[in-house]
């Protein structure tokens, strides 16, 4: 398998995850990050905004606070699969 898949990176410009299809960043690649810097959320942070602030000219149609949501709001939850919207 090459890292692109073994990773769980984005694929852009529609940010989905190569490897599983998820929106990105995926539940695999949350449960890594949160593993990776635990013990270090200000540094983790750092990154997540990194990510939001590319997503953002990349994925227009998401408010800010879809945004917000998706790539930082999620470091203070548990990480579990997203249940599909039912509207
Ligand atoms: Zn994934």
């Amino acid at each position: 398998m090459s890292d692109a898949v073994t990773n769980h990176v984005a694929l852009r410009p529609n940010w989905s995850c190569v490897s599983c299809g998820q929106e990105w960043p995926c539940t695999v690649r949350k449960r890594r990050l949160k593993y990776l810097y635990q013990g270090n959320p200000a540094e983790l942070g750092n990154q997540l905004r990194l990510w939001l602030e590319q997503a953002r000219g990349e994925l227009p149609a998401l408010t800010e606070q879809e945004l917000t949501d998706r790539f930082v709001g999620w470091t203070d939850r548990p990480v579990t699969r997203r249940e599909p919207e039912l509207s």
